[in-house]
Protein backbone atom coordinates (compact mmCIF):
# COMPACT_ATOMS: atom_id res chain seq x y z
CA UNK A 1 0.00 0.00 0.00
CA UNK A 2 1.77 3.19 -1.40
CA UNK A 3 0.61 6.62 0.64
CA UNK A 4 1.74 9.78 -1.63
CA UNK A 5 1.13 12.78 1.16
CA UNK A 6 1.51 16.40 0.02
CA UNK A 7 1.78 18.90 2.82
CA UNK A 8 3.69 22.08 3.26
CA UNK A 9 5.20 20.33 6.82
CA UNK A 10 6.30 17.08 5.71
CA UNK A 11 7.89 16.64 9.28
CA UNK A 12 4.83 16.32 10.52
CA UNK A 13 4.09 12.62 9.16
CA UNK A 14 7.37 11.39 10.59
CA UNK A 15 5.17 11.18 13.87
CA UNK A 16 3.74 7.34 12.68
CA UNK A 17 6.60 6.02 10.87
CA UNK A 18 9.26 5.49 13.01
CA UNK A 19 7.93 2.89 15.61
CA UNK A 20 5.26 0.27 16.17
CA UNK A 21 2.47 -1.50 14.06
CA UNK A 22 3.12 0.95 10.89
CA UNK A 23 6.79 1.85 11.65
CA UNK A 24 7.27 -1.94 11.30
CA UNK A 25 5.13 -2.22 8.65
CA UNK A 26 7.45 0.57 6.52
CA UNK A 27 10.48 -1.17 7.73
CA UNK A 28 9.17 -4.48 6.16
CA UNK A 29 8.18 -3.00 2.87
CA UNK A 30 4.40 -3.24 3.75
CA UNK A 31 3.78 0.25 3.89
CA UNK A 32 5.37 2.52 1.11
CA UNK A 33 4.91 6.47 2.72
CA UNK A 34 6.41 9.38 0.87
CA UNK A 35 5.80 13.29 2.51
CA UNK A 36 6.38 15.68 -0.22
CA UNK A 37 6.59 19.57 0.29
CA UNK A 38 4.02 21.00 -1.61
CA UNK A 39 6.27 24.06 -1.37
CA UNK A 40 8.61 22.09 -4.34
CA UNK A 41 6.43 22.60 -7.01
CA UNK A 42 6.28 26.25 -6.31
CA UNK A 43 6.90 28.22 -9.83
CA UNK A 44 8.31 31.79 -8.29
CA UNK A 45 11.77 32.40 -6.99
CA UNK A 46 9.88 32.67 -3.50
CA UNK A 47 8.36 29.72 -3.48
CA UNK A 48 4.63 30.84 -2.39
CA UNK A 49 2.75 27.93 -1.95
CA UNK A 50 -0.69 30.32 -0.57
CA UNK A 51 -2.17 33.24 -1.09
CA UNK A 52 -4.38 35.94 0.01
CA UNK A 53 -8.31 35.31 -0.29
CA UNK A 54 -9.97 36.88 -3.56
CA UNK A 55 -12.55 38.40 -2.56
CA UNK A 56 -10.84 39.43 1.11
CA UNK A 57 -10.91 37.52 4.39
CA UNK A 58 -8.50 36.09 6.93
CA UNK A 59 -5.93 33.14 6.34
CA UNK A 60 -4.19 32.51 3.22
CA UNK A 61 -5.46 29.83 0.68
CA UNK A 62 -3.10 27.10 -0.83
CA UNK A 63 -2.86 28.00 -4.32
CA UNK A 64 -4.24 25.81 -7.47
CA UNK A 65 -0.71 25.41 -9.53
CA UNK A 66 1.42 24.10 -6.84
CA UNK A 67 -0.85 21.43 -5.45
CA UNK A 68 -1.77 20.18 -9.17
CA UNK A 69 1.80 19.97 -10.34
CA UNK A 70 2.31 17.86 -7.13
CA UNK A 71 -0.47 15.79 -7.48
CA UNK A 72 0.79 15.15 -11.12
CA UNK A 73 4.13 14.39 -9.92
CA UNK A 74 3.19 11.72 -7.30
CA UNK A 75 0.21 10.05 -10.36
CA UNK A 76 3.28 9.55 -12.56
CA UNK A 77 5.34 7.82 -9.92
CA UNK A 78 2.26 5.37 -9.45
CA UNK A 79 2.55 2.15 -11.95
CA UNK A 80 0.21 2.27 -15.13
CA UNK A 81 -2.12 -0.37 -14.02
CA UNK A 82 -3.01 1.34 -10.38
CA UNK A 83 -2.82 5.36 -11.55
CA UNK A 84 -7.04 5.22 -11.93
CA UNK A 85 -7.63 3.11 -8.72
CA UNK A 86 -5.72 5.25 -6.62
CA UNK A 87 -7.70 7.86 -4.85
CA UNK A 88 -6.60 11.83 -4.36
CA UNK A 89 -8.26 12.46 -1.20
CA UNK A 90 -8.19 15.95 0.09
CA UNK A 91 -8.39 16.46 3.90
CA UNK A 92 -11.59 19.10 4.81
CA UNK A 93 -13.94 19.53 7.61
CA UNK A 94 -16.42 19.44 4.61
CA UNK A 95 -15.51 16.18 3.45
CA UNK A 96 -17.47 13.10 4.43
CA UNK A 97 -16.77 11.69 8.02
CA UNK A 98 -14.29 8.86 7.81
CA UNK A 99 -15.73 5.88 8.91
CA UNK A 100 -15.06 2.03 8.25
CA UNK A 101 -16.81 2.05 4.97
CA UNK A 102 -14.38 4.41 4.01
CA UNK A 103 -11.85 2.61 5.53
CA UNK A 104 -12.34 -0.58 3.62
CA UNK A 105 -12.84 1.42 0.11
CA UNK A 106 -9.06 2.99 0.68
CA UNK A 107 -7.94 0.15 2.16
CA UNK A 108 -9.00 -1.96 -1.13
CA UNK A 109 -6.93 0.41 -3.39
CA UNK A 110 -3.53 -0.38 -4.22
CA UNK A 111 -2.64 3.36 -2.24
CA UNK A 112 -3.80 6.91 -1.69
CA UNK A 113 -2.43 10.38 -2.81
CA UNK A 114 -3.55 12.71 0.69
CA UNK A 115 -3.52 16.59 0.42
CA UNK A 116 -2.88 18.60 3.63
CA UNK A 117 -4.48 22.01 3.56
CA UNK A 118 -3.29 24.38 5.84
CA UNK A 119 -4.23 28.54 6.55
CA UNK A 120 -7.85 28.76 5.78
CA UNK A 121 -8.03 25.99 3.76
CA UNK A 122 -7.21 25.64 -0.25
CA UNK A 123 -8.27 27.13 -3.68
CA UNK A 124 -11.75 25.94 -4.63
CA UNK A 125 -10.53 24.48 -8.15
CA UNK A 126 -8.30 21.81 -6.47
CA UNK A 127 -11.85 20.63 -4.80
CA UNK A 128 -13.14 20.62 -8.02
CA UNK A 129 -10.90 19.62 -10.07
CA UNK A 130 -8.32 17.06 -8.62
CA UNK A 131 -10.00 15.19 -6.17
CA UNK A 132 -11.61 12.41 -5.95
CA UNK A 133 -12.59 12.25 -2.16
CA UNK A 134 -13.00 14.71 0.22
CA UNK A 135 -12.56 13.53 4.18
CA UNK A 136 -12.98 15.09 7.63
CA UNK A 137 -12.01 13.32 10.73
CA UNK A 138 -14.51 14.46 12.81
CA UNK A 139 -17.03 17.68 13.42
CA UNK A 140 -14.13 20.35 14.47
CA UNK A 141 -11.65 21.92 12.70
CA UNK A 142 -7.41 21.34 12.89
CA UNK A 143 -5.00 24.02 11.67
CA UNK A 144 -3.74 21.90 9.39
CA UNK A 145 -4.37 18.20 7.23
CA UNK A 146 -1.27 16.63 8.66
CA UNK A 147 -2.92 15.12 11.76
CA UNK A 148 -5.87 13.90 9.78
CA UNK A 149 -3.53 12.05 7.01
CA UNK A 150 -1.76 10.45 9.16
CA UNK A 151 -5.19 9.27 10.71
CA UNK A 152 -6.31 7.91 7.53
CA UNK A 153 -3.06 6.10 7.27
CA UNK A 154 -3.61 4.80 10.34
CA UNK A 155 -6.63 3.58 10.20
CA UNK A 156 -6.34 1.99 6.57
CA UNK A 157 -3.18 0.53 7.20
CA UNK A 158 -4.60 -2.03 9.63
CA UNK A 159 -6.37 -3.55 7.20
CA UNK A 160 -3.61 -4.16 5.02
CA UNK A 161 -2.65 -8.15 5.11
CA UNK A 162 0.41 -8.77 7.03
CA UNK A 163 0.27 -4.89 8.94
CA UNK A 164 -1.59 -6.12 12.43
CA UNK A 165 -0.75 -9.60 13.20
CA UNK A 166 -3.87 -11.56 12.87
CA UNK A 167 -6.09 -10.28 10.24
CA UNK A 168 -8.77 -11.45 12.20
CA UNK A 169 -8.35 -9.59 14.99
CA UNK A 170 -8.90 -6.24 13.42
CA UNK A 171 -12.66 -7.19 12.14
CA UNK A 172 -13.65 -8.35 15.64
CA UNK A 173 -12.54 -4.23 16.77
CA UNK A 174 -15.05 -2.14 18.02
CA UNK A 175 -17.21 -0.53 15.60
CA UNK A 176 -15.52 -2.66 12.83
CA UNK A 177 -17.49 -5.63 13.99
CA UNK A 178 -20.83 -3.17 14.06
CA UNK A 179 -20.62 -3.46 17.76
CA UNK A 180 -18.39 -1.99 20.75
CA UNK A 181 -15.84 -4.55 22.40
CA UNK A 182 -16.54 -6.32 25.38
CA UNK A 183 -14.25 -5.93 28.26
CA UNK A 184 -10.45 -6.28 28.09
CA UNK A 185 -8.27 -7.84 31.36
CA UNK A 186 -5.00 -8.91 31.62
CA UNK A 187 -2.59 -10.21 35.04
CA UNK A 188 -2.66 -9.44 37.71
CA UNK A 189 -6.51 -11.61 38.41
CA UNK A 190 -6.72 -8.72 41.05
CA UNK A 191 -5.74 -5.64 41.75
CA UNK A 192 -6.68 -2.63 44.29
CA UNK A 193 -10.01 -4.46 44.88
CA UNK A 194 -11.22 -5.15 41.30
CA UNK A 195 -11.20 -8.61 40.47
CA UNK A 196 -11.16 -10.46 36.85
CA UNK A 197 -14.26 -11.38 36.41
CA UNK A 198 -14.53 -15.43 37.13
CA UNK A 199 -15.77 -16.61 33.87
CA UNK A 200 -12.47 -15.27 32.24
CA UNK A 201 -10.55 -17.87 34.30
CA UNK A 202 -13.22 -20.48 33.76
CA UNK A 203 -11.38 -22.26 31.20
CA UNK A 204 -15.33 -23.00 29.91
CA UNK A 205 -14.83 -21.25 26.11
CA UNK A 206 -18.46 -21.32 25.47
CA UNK A 207 -19.54 -19.08 28.47
CA UNK A 208 -16.81 -16.99 27.77
CA UNK A 209 -17.43 -16.51 24.42
CA UNK A 210 -21.35 -15.89 25.59
CA UNK A 211 -20.47 -13.46 28.75
CA UNK A 212 -18.03 -11.64 26.21
CA UNK A 213 -20.57 -11.25 23.20
CA UNK A 214 -23.40 -9.62 26.44
CA UNK A 215 -20.74 -7.48 26.87
CA UNK A 216 -20.38 -6.35 23.86
CA UNK A 217 -24.16 -5.65 23.48
CA UNK A 218 -24.24 -3.82 27.08
CA UNK A 219 -21.94 -1.42 26.12
CA UNK A 220 -22.98 -1.17 22.56
CA UNK A 221 -26.61 -0.13 24.08
CA UNK A 222 -25.31 2.11 26.69
CA UNK A 223 -22.58 3.61 24.86
CA UNK A 224 -23.14 4.31 21.13
CA UNK A 225 -27.31 2.79 20.81
CA UNK A 226 -27.20 4.69 16.93
CA UNK A 227 -24.60 1.60 15.82
CA UNK A 228 -27.65 -1.04 16.78
CA UNK A 229 -29.22 -0.51 13.73
CA UNK A 230 -26.92 -2.00 11.49
CA UNK A 231 -25.19 -4.02 13.78
CA UNK A 232 -25.16 -7.74 12.58
CA UNK A 233 -27.73 -8.88 15.47
CA UNK A 234 -28.69 -12.50 15.88
CA UNK A 235 -32.01 -13.53 17.49
CA UNK A 236 -30.84 -14.44 20.86
CA UNK A 237 -29.00 -10.74 20.76
CA UNK A 238 -31.96 -9.29 20.24
CA UNK A 239 -33.83 -11.01 22.86
CA UNK A 240 -30.71 -10.03 25.39
CA UNK A 241 -30.96 -6.47 24.12
CA UNK A 242 -34.92 -6.51 24.70
CA UNK A 243 -34.36 -7.72 28.47
CA UNK A 244 -31.78 -4.98 28.67
CA UNK A 245 -34.66 -2.31 27.58
CA UNK A 246 -33.37 -1.97 24.01
CA UNK A 247 -36.54 -0.89 21.59
CA UNK A 248 -36.41 -2.39 18.35
CA UNK A 249 -37.52 0.02 15.69
CA UNK A 250 -36.42 -2.48 12.67
CA UNK A 251 -38.36 -5.16 14.37
N1 LIG B 1 -11.63 27.35 6.28
C1 LIG B 1 -11.81 25.94 6.08
C2 LIG B 1 -11.06 25.12 7.15
C3 LIG B 1 -9.56 25.21 7.00
S1 LIG B 1 -8.72 24.33 8.26
C4 LIG B 1 -13.29 25.60 6.17
O1 LIG B 1 -14.02 26.33 6.83
O2 LIG B 1 -13.73 24.62 5.59
C5 LIG B 1 -7.16 24.07 7.49
C6 LIG B 1 -6.91 22.68 6.93
O3 LIG B 1 -6.90 21.73 7.99
C7 LIG B 1 -7.92 22.18 5.92
O4 LIG B 1 -7.63 22.60 4.64
C8 LIG B 1 -7.80 20.67 6.07
O5 LIG B 1 -6.74 20.16 5.29
C9 LIG B 1 -7.41 20.50 7.53
N2 LIG B 1 -8.56 20.17 8.40
C10 LIG B 1 -9.16 20.96 9.30
N3 LIG B 1 -10.15 20.33 9.94
C11 LIG B 1 -10.18 19.08 9.45
C12 LIG B 1 -11.00 17.94 9.73
N4 LIG B 1 -11.98 17.95 10.63
N5 LIG B 1 -10.77 16.81 9.02
C13 LIG B 1 -9.78 16.78 8.09
N6 LIG B 1 -8.98 17.82 7.79
C14 LIG B 1 -9.17 18.97 8.46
Amino acid sequence: MRFQILTLFPDALRALAGYSIIGRAIESGLLLLTATDIRAFTVDRHGTADDYQFGGGPGMVLKPEPVFAAVDDALAAIPDAERSATPVVLTSPQGHTLNQAIVDEFAAAPGLIIICGHYAGVDERIRAGLITHEVSIGDYVLTGGELAALVIIDAVSRFVPGVVGSAENVREDSITSGLLQHPLYTRPAEFRGQAVPEILRSGNHAEIERWRRRQSLERTLRMRPDLLDTAPLTNSDRAYLAGLGWNDDAA
